[in-house]
């Protein structure tokens, strides 16, 4: 079976220990012959490419590995780009979300002002990455989860149109396993969701199970109690911020119970819960962050990885789905950010939307949603 050569850009983020960690999990489905790690900033890429570097060859040696900051040696003779960065680091997060929230308005990295400001960033640092991909490895394909997904999958629509970029994200992931924690199922895989929305903003509007079941009425009557607070897997989700979030999405449903649109429903209660002084960005800066660099240091210092462990990013297990399906045509259903072209019927043909699509070797193929609602179709 073909083995495969995956470079992680982003090399240096707090998610690349787990990402490393998940892809020789699970190499027994996709085999991988090497990882490499390329990042544009060598005090963030040499600390995480050293620790991971020590820690792989004590634990998965069968795995080549490296690390750099040079484009032409990340990104020649590669099969899979995936791409996790953050233009600007935690710091310019910080802004994101704390100038919006002096003016009383919505601080947060994906939406609203601050979503924008991380949108104008991030565009450049992306369409970057996938230039020296298609430069030295032009069959690859770049599967992309940094964020805005939204404005990131915008721009790459409109100025990279053919390129082999697919854009993806956790959060409806994250939400499913959730889902189907409170169904007691034992994977969101034994669930068939229909789904539309733009990246982060939304609609499940059917879940069954596999023998065609309607799931949504136990599902709907546990989160008018208590949202979608549930204990879940995805370590970043288990910060109060995110509690929060996922208590909150009661109220939410309790305005529309189709929506999670707490930032769009409930500004003002979510701008008068804000602390303006200590916002997400300072909570990551001080756990994760913190946590993930302090334990490189600390596997450099002892020169061996033994008594250290990285969260291993279990939940990141959609980005090995999505590769195989490209590598062996599995045409598996997943919700990817791909352009409407039709799908919707009664929305902007050219707008990039979240829904479910069959993937395989050439890519996604969308599956048609149809007329979606008067009120999911006010343009914004
Ligand atoms: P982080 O700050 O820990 O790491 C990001 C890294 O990207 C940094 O080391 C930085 O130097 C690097 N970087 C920035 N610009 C670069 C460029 N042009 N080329 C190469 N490297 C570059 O951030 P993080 O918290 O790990 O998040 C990384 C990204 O992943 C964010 O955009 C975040 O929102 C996103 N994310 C997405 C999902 C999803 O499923 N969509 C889930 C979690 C995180």
């Amino acid at each position: 079976m073909k083995k495969f050569n995956i470079t992680i850009a982003g090399g240096g983020s707090t998610y690349t220990p787990g990402i490393v960690l998940m892809l020789a999990e699970e190499s027994y489905r996709f085999p991988v012959e090497e990882i490499k790690l390329y990042d544009n900033l060598a005090s963030r890429q040499e600390p995480i490419g050293k620790a991971m570097e020590i820690m792989m060859k004590e634990q998965h040696p069968e795995i080549k590995f490296s690390y750099t900051t040079d484009p032409e040696e990340a990104f020649t003779n590669i099969d899979f780009v995936f791409a996790h960065i953050r233009v600007g680091l935690y710091a310019m997060r910080e802004l994101d979300e704390k100038i919006p929230l002096k003016y009383d308005v919505v601080g947060q990295e994906t939406c609203g002002p601050g979503g924008i400001a991380y949108g104008m960033r991030s565009i450049a640092g992306v369409l970057e990455i996938l230039d020296y991909m298609e430069k030295y490895s032009p069959d690859a394909w770049m599967l992309n989860y940094s964020n805005p997904a939204a404005i990131v999958a915008e721009a790459t629509r409109r100025l990279r149109p053919n390129s082999r970029i697919i854009n993806i994200c956790d959060m409806p992931v994250a939400l499913e396993n959730i889902m189907a924690n409170i169904l007691n199922l034992e994977s969101r895989k034994e669930m068939i969701v229909k789904y539309y929305g733009l990246n982060h903003f939304g609609w499940w509007t059917s879940i069954t199970d596999k023998a065609g079941k309607d799931l949504m009425p136990e599902l709907k009557a546990f989160v008018k109690e208590k949202g979608y607070a549930k204990e879940t897997e995805d370590y970043q989700h288990r910060a109060q911020s995110w509690k929060d979030t996922y208590l909150m999405a009661k109220d939410v449903y309790a305005l529309d119970p189709e929506t999670v649109l707490k930032y769009y429903l409930l500004q003002d209660e979510v701008v008068e819960h804000s602390n303006k002084e200590y916002t997400r960005a300072n909570e990551v800066m001080d756990s994760r962050e913190k946590e993930v660099f302090d334990t490189a240091k600390g596997i450099i210092e002892k020169g061996s990885a033994e008594g250290y462990t990285f969260a291993v990013g279990a939940h990141a297990t959609f980005i090995v789905d999505l590769a195989c399906a490209l590598a062996f045509n599995t045409k598996e259903r997943m919700l990817l950010i791909v352009p409407n072209n039709g799908a919707i019927s009664n929305f902007d043909p050219e707008a990039m939307v979240e829904i479910p699509c069959l993937v395989g070797s050439n890519g996604p193929e969308p599956l048609a949603v149809g007329k979606i609602p008067e009120f999911q179709n006010i343009p914004i």
